[in-house]
């Protein structure tokens, strides 16, 4: 069985236990994971906070540090295809996914090199005489990161990259859910010469790891990204160390099409944005909400093209849909889709797991016109759509926003100044029109409500990563005059 271990202080190491990483598209364990707890957790994050203060990098340029992740860059392009492979692996995401993911992750760091020296401070025009006052820009300090399992490379990509142009020290917690392609990450970080104690990348479980981390003293952020219950649990641990805290949330979010949008282009959209990565998208559109006259039509090309997926072997770069990541979440999954049948949804498609190994199950489509049905509140986190329709705009924009979530939302139509209105009145921090799960560096990403806050991604994300120090120059060499009068 291969054997991953942590990376802290600059050396890979075991962990104060192991645990065995499973294969979810044969659900049998195929590697040994170093499970970090309280004093593995406590190492390393003394270790970022003495690499934060003392030794190289405190003394690095912005350049030199800009330089680091230009290299860092390149190796995630090099090795992409192995993390890939790696990714798939241990959580079943599929290959095709994967490979093109990774390649692309290697831009982020490339895009958060460039910005290192452009974090600028400023220069205030201060009311008083004889005074030079400015802002300097400093890090904010040791962040601990904790990631979900799904895109572990990218969702922390998104935190260390900016993290590391604002000059902070980090400690990655990875899902003990596939924790493999991050652990490997690791030996690339070493490569490319950051000095130890810098990123240190470990695993663990929630109540022994995650929360010793989150809440130790020595951590000044936390960026978290994982479901809104663990996310509770981070903001209470955070009033420990009153720790700042960014959360990227799950969601529920709708995907509108009307009439006159053209419906082929639509329907495709809307598989990206359900079935791709198995439904195991924070953004994934998983309330459709399509108008009454081209409901049936609509419905009729999407559970065609829907049965047509290809389900297999994730390393096989046919294959369209691979299994969940874990057991548990197939199994979240089942309950969910029976409970919204037994509450009036009417099952278009699918509804059942495969027959053989591993946690698959078929995409899935549940008309939920006319019914309570909890699929249209609660995140499967799966392949599983739930359908509304709408006769007019209004009815589409309350039926959109009827969520606790705020995190993407799918707008479909060719009338130009609908979709200027519709853009405004739609609650979330992500509006796609006429396309959908499109990501970039430079745009920021994110959500509000029960999809949390903050924004990852494009410049503002590497600002919220530094704190300010105001300095205060006095630039007259008279004496100071009256003592108790504040100047
Ligand atoms: P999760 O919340 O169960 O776990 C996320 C991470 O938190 C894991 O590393 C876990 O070990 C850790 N954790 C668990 N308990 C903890 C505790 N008490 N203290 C600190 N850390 C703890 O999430 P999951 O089930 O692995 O992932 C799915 C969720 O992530 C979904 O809700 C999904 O929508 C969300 N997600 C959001 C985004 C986004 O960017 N908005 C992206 C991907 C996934």
């Amino acid at each position: 069985m291969q054997r991953f271990q942590c990376y802290i202080d600059g050396e890979f190491a075991d962990g104060e236990a192991r645990f065995e990483s499973v294969d979810p598209a044969t659900g049998a364990a195929w590697a040994e994971m170093p499970e970090a707890r309280e004093a593995d957790v406590d190492r390393a994050v003394e270790a970022a906070h003495r690499a934060l203060y003392a030794g190289p990098w405190a003394k690095l340029t912005a350049t030199q540090r800009g330089k680091l992740l230009y290299r860092l860059a390149d190796l995630v392009a090099e090795n992409a295809q192995k993390l890939a492979e790696l990714e798939t692996r241990d959580t079943g995401k599929i290959i095709r996914e994967t490979s093109a993911q990774i390649a692309y992750v290697a831009e982020y760091y490339r895009y958060y090199a460039g910005i290192a020296d452009k974090i600028e401070g400023s220069y205030l025009p201060i009311d008083k005489p004889d005074m030079d006052v400015w802002l300097r820009r400093e890090p904010i300090g040791v962040v601990a990161m904790v990631v979900p399992w799904n895109s572990q490379l990218f969702l922390s990509a998104v935190k260390i990259g900016p993290a590391l142009a604002a000059g902070c020290t980090m400690v990655v917690k990875a899902s003990e859910d596939g924790p493999a392609p991050l652990l490997e990450f690791a030996r690339l970080v070493h490569e490319a010469g950051f000095p130890a104690g810098v990123v240190n990348i470990i695993t663990g479980f929630g109540p022994s790891c995650g929360a010793a981390l989150s809440r130790h003293p020595k951590v000044d952020h936390i960026a978290f990204t994982g479901g809104p219950d663990t996310a509770r649990h981070v903001v209470r641990n955070s009033a420990e160390n009153l720790a700042s805290t960014s959360l990227e949330l799950g969601g529920k979010s709708p995907f509108i099409v009307f009439a006159d949008a053209d419906l082929e282009s639509a329907v495709n959209a809307q598989v990206a944005g359900i079935f791709a990565a198995t439904g195991q998208s924070c953004v994934a559109g998983s309330r459709l909400i399509v108008e009454e006259s081209v409901k049936d039509r609509f419905l009729e090309i999407l559970r065609a093209k829907a049965e047509a997926i290809r389900i297999g072997s994730p390393l096989d770069m046919a294959t369209e849909v691979g299994p969940l990541a874990t057991r548990r979440q197939r199994d979240h999954i089942e309950t969910l889709v029976e409970r919204s049948l037994a509450a009036g949804a009417r099952l278009v498609t699918g509804g059942s797991a495969p027959e053989g190994a591993g946690y698959y199950y078929r995409p899935t489509i549940l008309d939920c016109d006319g019914s309570v049905s909890p699929s249209l509140e609660e995140e499967f986190f799966g392949p599983v759509l739930s359908v509304l329709s709408f006769e007019t705009e209004a009815q589409a924009l309350a039926l959109a926003n009827n969520t606790r979530y705020g995190l993407a939302a799918g707008l479909f139509t060719r009338d130009l100044t609908r979709a200027h209105r519709l853009m405004k009145g739609i609650r979330s921090g992500i509006v796609w029109v006429n396309t959908y799960r499109a990501v970039s560096p430079i745009a920021p990403f994110g959500g509000f409500g029960l999809s949390g806050h903050g924004r990852e991604g494009g410049m503002a994300a590497a600002l919220d990563y530094t704190r300010t120090k105001t300095v205060w120059l006095r630039t007259s060499d008279e004496p100071i005059p009256d003592p108790f009068v504040m100047r």
